[in-house]
């Protein structure tokens, strides 16, 4: 099933944004060498977007062309990956965890399983809790945190960051 619609979506701190209409399609993990060095993380969660109704909202990426094939793009303020992308493809790969609703694309395969943590099935077992769960320090930090997040939201500002009250 397909659907057609608005996806909008950027960096951490919001210099970047960007949004694509239509089809997010192939979602999928891919677990090769070169996304889980680009994405500092075991795997790089993608699915591309049709590069016709994908433009940049806000600022620029960076780009590193990891071959010549194609080309990662990333914020260089905050350093989040947002883009795989392979010049002259009709699409551009958006990286999924930069969505404004992450929860929105769900993955439905995999690639480069070759280099596959040999623990990927593991992780969703490992003992865990939530984030301000546990202990008081915990607590405290994480309102630390939330008192003074940095993040931009999940959703398109109209300037960033906000303005500070006099
Ligand atoms: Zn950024
Ligand atoms: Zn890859």
């Amino acid at each position: 099933m397909s659907i057609s619609r608005i996806y909008t979506g950027g960096c951490q701190c919001g210099a970047v944004r960007y949004r694509a209409e239509g089809t997010l399609a192939d979602p999928h993990l891919c677990h090769c060498r070169m996304c889980q060095k680009a994405a500092g993380n075991y795997f790089m969660p993608l699915a591309n977007a049709p590069r016709a109704s994908f433009r940049i909202t806000r600022g620029e990426p960076s780009w590193f062309y990891s071959s010549e094939v194609a080309r990662r793009g990333f914020c260089a303020a905050c350093g989040t990956p947002l883009f795989y992308d392979m010049p002259g493809a009709d699409f551009i790969n958006i990286v999924l965890g930069s969505l404004d609703d992450p929860y929105d694309v769900r993955p439905l395969k995999q690639s480069g399983v070759e280099s596959r943590v040999p623990w990927f099935s593991h992780l969703p077992g490992l003992p865990g809790g939530e984030t301000d769960a546990g202990n008081k320090a915990g607590a405290e930090r994480h309102l630390a945190i939330l008192e003074s997040n940095r993040q931009h939201p999940d959703f398109d500002t109209e300037h960033w960051p906000p303005e500070e009250e006099t």
